[in-house]
Order: C-alpha cells, then structure tokens, then sequence
C-alpha cells in the first residue's frame, strides 16, 4: 500500500497546499513505495510561525519540567526503537540492526541532554566590587532549524534537536527526502511525551523548503550535516542572513595500517566500517593506506572476509548489507570501479557480481567492492564516493601515509592500526583530523563528546551535540549587580525575625 508523508506543525500534520511532491522507494525492491509533501515558502512559514508562538512559553517552562518531558520522550523512542527501525530500513535499505543502532545513538543524545539543568548553569562571583556580583546566564536563540541527510535519518537529526529543545529553543527540521518518515514518528513520540505544540516542527521538501528556512528572519541558528558542497551553500547563506550556523560536510576517512597491526582486528575493521550500511556513512572508512610490508596479507584477509559477506534487503536477518539509497546513487558509486581501473587501479573486489539474496532484479544493489594500487590523483580517492568501495593505496611507512591524510581537503574520521603506543600518540597529535580512532575504525565520539570534522568537513565553528551543542544552541548573558544598602526592611532585620 503506497504512503503519503506530509508536514508536521503545531503539534499535528499539516498538509499545506504545495503542489510539490516527491517519491519515496523501497531500495530493496526498487519500487516507489509512497510520496512526500514537499514545502514551498508557505508551509516553511507556517512551520516558523508555530515554531515562533511557541518559543515565549517553552522559553519559561521550568527546567524540571523540560527534563521530565525528554525523559519520558526517551523512554517512548527506546519503546518504539524496532518500529523506527523498520521504518528507516524500508525506506533506506540499510539492514534493521544497522537502523536500530542508530536509533539507539541518537537516544544517546537525548539522554544527554536529561542532564541540561546541570548543563546550563552559569558562574557567579560575589564581591567583584564592594557589594557588587557578577554572574553570567545562558538563554535560548528563539527558533532554530536543522537540516539533515538521507543516511541517518534518526540519528543525524537526534545530534540536534535534543539539545536545542532542552535549551529552551524551539525546533523546525528539514529531514532528508529521501527517507522521511522517520522524522514524523519521532514528532508524534514528542507530542505523546508532552511537548506543547509548536516546540517541534518537520518541514520536507528539497532545496525550495530549506532557501525558505534560510531566509526567514525568525530563524536564528542554522544545524545542517549533508554534503561538503551543500554545507558550505547552507554556511555561506545563512550567515550572510545574520544566523549562527553549523554545517558538518563530507568525508574521505583513511585508515592506516602499520608494519605492527594485528592484521586480524584491521581486516575485520576495513570490512565493517568500509561496508557497513553500504558505506552510507559519514565515518565509513573509504581509504585503507596499506604499508607495503604488509599489505598483501591484508588484502587476503579482507577479501576472506568479504566472501562472507551477505548482501540483502534490509528487512532479511541474514542480510548483513543492504542497497544502496537510490538507482542514480548506485550508479555513481558503480562508476568509480570503471573510472578507477581506466585510471590504471586493480579491481580486486567487483561488487557488481557479488550475489545477493533473494529477488535482486530491480534493487538498488552493489555489493562489497576494493580497488587496489589506487593514487592521490585518481577520481575514486579525490572524490567521496559514499558506496561500498574501499580504496588501497600502498605506502612505505607511517610518514608517507600521514602525508597523505594532512593533504587531503576532507578531515572528518580517521584510523590507526598500529601495537604502537607511541606511533598512536604522535598520530593523535600529528593527524589534521576531527575525530580520531587507534584501533577503532569508526570514532564517533559519545553524546557528551562532540561530533564534527575538521577542513572541509565542517563549516563553522561548533561541532554537534555535548557542550558545544549547548554552546551552539544559546547565548550567554553576563550580568553585573549591586544592590544599594538601603537601611532595608525592619522587620527582616530584627533579631529572631520569623521565629
Ligand atoms: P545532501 O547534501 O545531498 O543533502 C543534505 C540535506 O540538504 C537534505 O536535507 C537535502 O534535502 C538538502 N539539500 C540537497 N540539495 C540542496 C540544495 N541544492 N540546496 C539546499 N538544500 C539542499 O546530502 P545527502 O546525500 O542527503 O547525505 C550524504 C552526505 O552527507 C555525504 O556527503 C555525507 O558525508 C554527509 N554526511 C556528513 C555527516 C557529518 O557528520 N559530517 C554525517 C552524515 C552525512
């Protein structure tokens, strides 16, 4: 039966008068499984309108009351975790497990920012004159938006609105189109947990939805994470609009591996950071930088395990990959095993003849794939391919490979294989990287941490969530006080008053 997503504001659906609409897939299947509303600058403005009204009343509500709301909003999206989980598998492809993590890392946040009361407590410093103080408080933006990619469509928006909610701002999202549905189940748990109407809005739409988002001067700060392109779109406009804006960007995430690895634990890292939700992530690893001692007997053990590899539709338990998000998508990732062989790259896993499970005829599928003897100036390592393919590119030791990660424009994740403590600790320092792993392929930082990249991977100057999410989301008010000896009130000053 085909679906019909639409607009969630002021507490309900809104379908608005838009006469634009998109499909939405099924990966697995190829098949449009339902449409969504898209936005036009009506249905934005009704979203910041709401979003507005609301702001005075949430801005006030105490902070025990906002915590008993995200803590009973968390409890009801750890209840409905495998709902949401289906839901983001069949509109994205990635196996359930996968959704249900992320599903669950989000909440992660969420449980966070249970602690905001702790979080958004000021300084104060008596005396700093003779019967003066001074002490700063931290307040809200207003209505701030957040727009968010196709690849989590929980957890990426979960990075935001947790946060800006706790804080006292209220919320309008822009969820990707590609798989919308997850972000409007998750507005109706906020609504069951409490949250007045208006406090937390969806909008879809494409790029029509977020210029209106954009422009709209009652929107004061700008959370967007998609591509390096669009980010730095969204950076530049927003605040040429006057807004604070984050906006997390691409990535090519390289993995090193010493002389000195456990080639076990790496094989099996390459594998499933390099495959895992097809690649489809942000901190997948894209880039295996090999020593030359022992790259070989890497690349046996990962295609070992490759082999073993079961790619099917998300909703199959024996999948261990599912598609990939779209059939134009596929295809670009397909390309890059063309463009790397013509560019004198070794094919050394195909994914275009991996089996899959099941009826694979129309699916958005591509299975496991490694290009092997890659180089810096080739399309598959210049580009983020954002698909199952990792690279090999083969090195002497652990100075060419830094080399190699410090020139390349993108800075999100990296990894070190290495049983050395003191390569790891010289990588830590030396790495222009965000977010770091030593023998952890994929580092994403815990919600009390915060989570950005650095060069192209991230515009602006907040990362998301933990205390920079908090900083992110308000702005400080320093106060300087005196309160003049006025001979004060006799009553309060007699001896034993009130006894
Ligand atoms: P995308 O940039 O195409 O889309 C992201 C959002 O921007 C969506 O909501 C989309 O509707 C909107 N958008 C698309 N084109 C637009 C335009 N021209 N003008 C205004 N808005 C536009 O990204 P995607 O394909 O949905 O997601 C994959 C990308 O996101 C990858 O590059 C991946 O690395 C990146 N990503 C980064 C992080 C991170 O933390 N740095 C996390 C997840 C994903």
């Amino acid at each position: 039966m085909s679906k019909h997503v639409t607009h969630w504001i002021a507490g309900k659906p809104f379908t608005g008068t838009a006469a634009r609409r998109g499909d939405i897939h099924n990966p697995a299947t190829g098949q449009v499984s339902g449409t969504v509303d898209f936005a036009g600058p009506d249905e934005a403005a009704a979203a910041v309108a709401a979003a507005r009204a609301a702001f005075p009343g949430w801005r006030d509500t105490s902070l025990s009351k906002r915590t008993s709301i995200l803590f009973r909003f968390r409890e009801l999206v750890h209840a409905h975790s495998g709902e949401l989980a289906r839901l983001i598998s069949a509109e994205h492809g990635k196996v359930v497990s996968d959704a249900a993590g992320e599903v669950a890392r989000g909440l992660e946040v969420a449980e966070f920012a249970c602690g905001i009361p702790h979080l958004l407590k000021g300084g104060f410093s008596e005396n700093v004159s003779t019967g003066v103080d001074a002490y700063s408080i931290l307040q809200p933006l207003g209505v701030v938006a957040g727009i968010t990619p196709f690849n989590f469509p929980a957890m990426v928006p979960m990075w935001m609105f947790p946060v800006a909610i706790a804080c006292g701002n209220t919320f309008v999202l822009k969820p990707s189109e590609k798989d919308p549905s997850a972000a409007v189940r998750i507005a109706e748990l906020w609504s069951e947990a409490g949250l007045p109407d208006g406090v937390f809005n969806v909008v879809h739409g494409d790029k029509e939805a977020v210029d209106a988002l954009l422009e709209a001067p009652d929107v004061k700060a700008v959370s967007f994470v998609g591509s390096t392109p669009i980010a730095r779109y969204i950076y530049e406009n927003a605040a040429r609009a006057g807004k604070r804006v984050q906006a997390l960007g691409g990535a090519k995430n390289h993995m090193l591996v010493l002389p000195d690895a456990d080639l076990d634990l790496a094989a099996d890292a390459a594998v499933s950071a390099g495959f895992g939700s097809a690649g489809e992530r942000c901190m997948a690893i894209s880039a295996v930088v090999a020593a030359d001692a022992i790259a070989d007997d890497l690349l046996d053990r990962i295609k070992d395990r490759v082999a073993g590899l079961r790619v099917g539709a998300g909703d199959d338990d024996r999948s261990d990959m599912g598609p990939l998000v779209t059939r134009a998508h596929r295809d670009k990732v397909a390309s890059y095993l063309e463009s790397g062989v013509r560019e004198g790259a070794t094919l050394a896993i195909d994914g275009r003849v991996h089996p899959v499970l099941g009826d694979a005829a129309e699916g958005f599928w591509l299975g496991p794939s490694l290009l092997d003897h890659v180089t810096p100036e080739m399309a598959c390592y210049r580009d983020e391919i954002f698909g199952p393919v990792l690279s090999v590119l083969r090195v002497p030791g652990y100075d060419a490979a830094l080399e190699l990660v410090n020139a390349n424009p993108y800075g999100n994740g990296t990894a070190l294989f290495t049983r050395d403590g003191a390569a790891a600790r010289r990588f830590q320092n030396e790495v222009e990287v965000g977010m770091v792993g030593i023998n952890v392929p994929i580092p994403v930082p815990m919600a009390y941490y915060s989570f950005g990249g650095w060069k192209q991977s991230l515009f602006g100057d907040s990362h998301a969530h933990g205390t920079e999410g908090v900083h992110f989301y308000t702005r400080t008010k320093a106060v300087t006080s005196r309160w003049p000896d006025t001979g004060g009130d006799a009553v309060d000053r007699r001896a034993g008053a009130g006894a």
